[in-house]
């Protein structure tokens, strides 16, 4: 009995979230699945939109009580800007985002979203103003209307296909060979990383969210996918009526970034635009110039093919 129920908990628990955020299964399936569920204080007023503006105060976060993530972490994210968050990997960049959508709660300091602190609201309405596209997305054996639904769960087939279209997606979508009714996901038609992530921009665009996370979401692509899947970001969603958030591993993604905050050992190291940081000739610079070898040498190595290819 125990080993059946643990997992029809799970999913009960699954349900419940995926109803309350609108399915937000990216950040989902990153959950770990022996939270306890939490519960929104008594009274809790519902979360109020007041252009986007993040404060983490004095956050410490640990998964394990042995290992800190976070050491007092402070950092401010002004609301309607393009702010970037980089360092290296497993520094605790992904951490920030399962902090803010409170999948876990730091053991000090607070989170402020436009000012209230996000233990003190309704959770679910707080999530509903998050968007994430994540590094992966998890496509469901399903229709692709139906996958990009998932942002939305009341859009019209109108409105999927109009986010498809923003998306820079809609006419791969009806080249397949069963339009918007191909069936993806687990078991369904293979499609291309670039393709995927194209499918999750449209889920938000769909969705239409006042605040949005993208977790290294062009990362998986070759240069050119991302490049292209970037400018598509920045002409149908990064705008000053919202805040949008790139982590990012590859630094020219985000060197127009309004700000850009550097994390290393669990605090700020430094931050400021491109031209600033890359001034400070610190550990951003030092990034910098150790991807401009890898970008260099992809280059090269794409060049080279080119040629072999017009041969
Ligand atoms: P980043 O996104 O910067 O690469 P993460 O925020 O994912 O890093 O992780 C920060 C650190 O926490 C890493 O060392 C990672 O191994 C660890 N970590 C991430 N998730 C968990 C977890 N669920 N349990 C324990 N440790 C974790
Ligand atoms: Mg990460």
């Amino acid at each position: 009995v125990f080993q059946l129920s643990m997992p029809l908990n799970f999913l009960g628990t699954v349900y419940r979230e995926l109803r309350q955020s609108l399915l937000d299964m990216e950040v989902l399936f990153n959950l770990r699945r022996n939270n306890p569920p939490i519960r929104d204080p008594v009274g809790a007023p519902p979360f109020e939109f007041k252009g986007g503006s993040i404060r983490f105060e004095d956050v410490d976060f640990a998964y394990h009580p042995q290992r800190p993530i976070f050491q007092s972490l402070s950092f401010t994210v002004p609301p309607g800007k393009k702010v970037a968050i980089v360092g290296p990997s497993g520094c605790g960049k992904s951490t920030v985002l399962r902090l803010l959508y409170r999948f876990y709660e730091p053991s000090a300091g607070r989170i402020l979203v436009d000012g209230q602190d996000i233990t003190k609201i309704q959770l679910d309405t707080l999530r509903q103003a998050i968007g994430v596209v994540p590094q992966d997305t998890p496509l469901f054996h399903a229709d692709i209307m139906h996958n990009i639904r998932y942002g939305k769960l009341n859009a019209t087939d109108e409105e999927v296909k109009t986010a498809a279209v923003r998306a820079n997606v809609h006419d791969t979508i009806q080249r397949l060979p069963d339009g918007y009714k191909t069936k993806v996901g687990e078991r369904g038609l293979m499609i291309s990383g670039g393709e995927k992530q194209r499918l999750a921009v449209a889920r938000v665009v769909l969705k239409d969210p006042p605040i949005l996370f993208f977790d290294e979401a062009t990362s998986a692509l070759d240069s050119r996918t991302e490049m292209e899947l970037m400018k598509n970001i920045n002409a149908n969603l990064v705008d000053n009526s919202r805040t949008s958030i790139f982590i990012a591993h590859r630094l020219r993604t985000v060197v127009d970034a309004d700000h850009i905050i550097v994390l290393r050992n669990g605090r700020v190291e430094e931050e400021g635009t491109h031209e600033t940081l890359l001034r400070l000739r610190g550990l951003y610079y030092e990034m910098w110039l150790a991807q401009a070898d890898t970008i260099g040498q992809e280059e090269a190595t794409n060049g080279a093919r080119a040629i072999e290819e017009a041969k």
